[in-house]
């Protein structure tokens, strides 16, 4: 080694001492202003320790605070170890005190680019306090956290311009939310075929803005049965797909849980939605149009052989209708036996006829007697899984979802296509 070598790694390392020391004293900061980021108040404990409360929200009462979102970005952070505490997590649900939304199976996600995302490999659970702490050494500058995988109304927008371009495709607006973004409704089916040999299936997501989960699970219906897959091919001659992708891309955009703009939960009051009142037009827009279209479907003579809601828990995770009708309930329950059975589909519960509570979806059946159902799905551990559900694991649920649906309508009794 020579002097002149020796001098340039003296000055190599005091320049780098020199950055690392910058590094060192630019604090962290936290950063909201994006798509779907929600975050409360910040509490500053030191350079790298941090109480976060999650901000919530409530319904048109000023009850059922629900505390079920967070979405933010941390800057500034690389190599530093982070000890965040999320806090004000206890809310109300169904007008009952003291509900949580988390708990120590309920473990956030994290980025280094805002698409994929993971787990964090621990967490600690103050269940007395009901606060969960994170203890991390990012990887990199940016790190994004989140409740659950996010999934935009970008990238649903994104998606139907791309599978709009389908021959079979046709992506209507049905209206227009509180806030006057479209609400979509999305035609899949063979043009070329008479609609009067098909059956008719429904699939409806993101009535709560939190459950990301089930956008997921509908972008992987919408790509299969958009694709050349000669199963999606042949389905597309038979039945005719309609999907309701989004019902709150309020919601979704402002970083919300389950409340609409006005404060109303898109997966009740469907029961009270009549479409000759203006004033209900006004405050919950999203069932107002939403209904509008599916009983406008009825009305011009066409059938809803199967229809579908699809949502997302903690850690429960089932099928439930109001049908009573034998008929109705035979398709159901062999939905259920074969999501169970060929599927990551994870029943907490056995199938159940419960009207519990009864202003959801699941009203229709009431209404205009149609077989629908709702679908929650846990976002904890899964023991069919081994894991907490991933993107890809309900891009892959949403393929088979619609799939077996389209079946199940299409067969003939005794269970043969
Ligand atoms: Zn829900």
């Amino acid at each position: 080694m020579n002097l002149k070598t020796i001098a340039t790694l003296i000055l190599t390392t005091q320049l780098l001492g020199t950055l690392s020391a910058a590094q060192e004293e630019s604090p962290i900061t936290f950063n909201t202003n994006f798509e779907g980021a929600s975050l409360g108040k910040i509490e500053k404990l030191d350079d790298r320790k941090f109480r976060c409360h999650v901000a919530g929200q409530y319904d048109e009462r000023g009850r059922n605070r629900q505390a079920t979102w967070y979405f933010f970005r941390m800057d500034a952070v690389k190599g530093r170890e982070v000890t965040l505490t999320l806090a004000d997590l206890v809310g109300e649900y169904n007008d009952k005190v003291g509900a949580a939304a988390m708990s120590s199976d309920i473990v956030p996600v994290f980025s280094y680019d805002s698409e994929r995302w993971q787990h964090f490999a621990a967490m600690d659970w103050d269940d007395q306090k009901k606060e969960a702490t994170l203890k991390f050494r990012p990887e990199h500058d940016m790190i994004w956290i989140a409740h659950i995988p996010p999934y935009t109304t970008s990238r649903l927008q994104r998606l139907l311009a791309e599978i709009n371009r389908h021959p079979h495709v046709l992506v209507e607006v049905v209206g227009k939310t509180v806030q006057g973004r479209d609400l979509s409704l999305v035609k899949v089916t063979n043009p070329h075929v008479p609609d009067s040999q098909k059956k008719n299936v429904w699939l409806i997501a993101r009535q709560h803005a939190w459950e990301a989960g089930t956008s997921f699970v509908m972008e992987g219906a919408l790509r299969f049965v958009t694709s050349d897959d000669a199963r999606a091919v042949e389905l597309r001659d038979r039945v005719i797909f309609n999907f309701v992708p989004m019902m709150d891309p309020d919601g979704c955009v402002g970083g919300k849980v389950r409340f609409n703009a006005n404060g109303y939960d898109v997966n009740r009051h469907w029961d009270e939605v009549d479409l000759r009142s203006k004033t209900l037009l006004e405050r919950m827009p999203e069932i107002w149009c939403v209904k509008k279209a599916i009983f406008g479907w009825l009305n011009s003579g066409r059938g809803i052989d199967l229809m579908l809601n699809l949502h997302n828990t903690e850690s429960s995770e089932y099928l439930q209708t109001l049908a009573e009708d034998e008929s109705a309930l035979k398709k159901m329950e062999r939905l259920y036996e074969r999501l169970a059975m060929e599927t990551s589909f994870d029943p907490s519960r056995k199938f159940s006829v419960s009207s519990n509570p009864d202003s959801t979806t699941n009203s229709l059946w009431k209404e205009r007697r149609i077989p629908v159902l709702l679908m929650e799905q846990r976002i904890g551990f899964s023991n069919k899984l081994g894991r907490r559900p991933t993107v890809e694991d309900r891009l892959a649920f949403g393929r088979k979802l619609i799939a077996t649906m389209a079946e199940i309508v299409v067969e003939k009794p005794g269970g043969k296509p």
